[in-house]
């Protein structure tokens, strides 16, 4: 990953929100919601945009913020994302009514390895953003791929977790170690992948950006 100071040079440099996504980054940081780092919520947008997905899927919801950013920054697209965590969900759906998203963002309640068939009924996605339970990422992939559209595209993040999924020497903890061994299978599997070309971006805390081969 980049240096903080270079980190700091970027997100200076990126314009300021409008009045209520700067009240979801205060509100996030208050509460220790982990939400997009700056630089990585540009990049997904960028991505967005050149993507002009139809229907998008994001998997952890959090309080919206990444939802209702890719809904303004793509105003064609249609957006399901799930989160299991009922106080979240409640805030995500008041901000997306206050930005009058709601008919264009759909929250589903609920863990995300449960909600296949309520997802299927959407599908098919042009565009997946994973965002949850790291040590679940390769369960999310198996269960959502699927519903992927021809050209779709999968973005990943967090796949650098810190970057200890490089030197993981340092951690104490054995559940902390056991989520860097998960990130790191994960991280090879999806490299790996038949029927993916990917590439990780070491932006925010890594994002891993796969598009189908054709
Ligand atoms: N994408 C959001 C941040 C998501 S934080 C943003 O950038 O604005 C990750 C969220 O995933 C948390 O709110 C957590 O409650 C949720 N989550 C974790 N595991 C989940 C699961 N199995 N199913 C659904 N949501 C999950
Ligand atoms: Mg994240």
């Amino acid at each position: 990953m980049v240096s903080n100071e270079v980190n700091q040079y970027i997100e200076n440099l990126i314009p300021a929100r409008s009045e209520h996504v700067d009240r979801m980054e205060q509100f996030a940081k208050q509460h220790d919601i982990p939400i997009m780092e700056l630089s990585g919520i540009e990049t997904l947008l960028t991505y967005v945009r050149l993507k002009k997905p139809n229907t998008i899927l994001e998997v952890g919801t959090a309080i919206g913020y990444s939802a209702t950013r890719m809904a303004l920054a793509c105003e064609t697209a249609k957006i399901i994302s799930i989160e299991k965590d009922e106080e979240r969900y409640n805030i995500a759906k008041e901000n997306i009514k206050a930005l009058h998203l709601d008919d264009r963002i759909t929250l589903l309640l609920g863990d995300a390895n449960e909600l296949q068939s309520q997802v299927a009924h959407y599908a098919p996605y042009d565009f997946i953003f994973i965002d949850a339970a790291k040590g679940q990422y390769q369960n999310f992939f198996e269960h959502y791929s699927s519903m992927l559209s021809q050209e779709g595209m999968i973005i990943t993040d967090n796949v650098l977790f810190r970057g200890y999924v490089v030197d993981g020497s340092g951690i104490e903890s054995r559940r902390r170690r056991a989520l860097v061994r998960k990130i790191n299978t994960f991280n090879q599997y999806i490299m790996q992948h038949p029927d993916y070309h990917s590439i990780i971006l070491p932006v925010g805390d890594g994002m891993m950006v796969s598009i189908r081969k054709t």
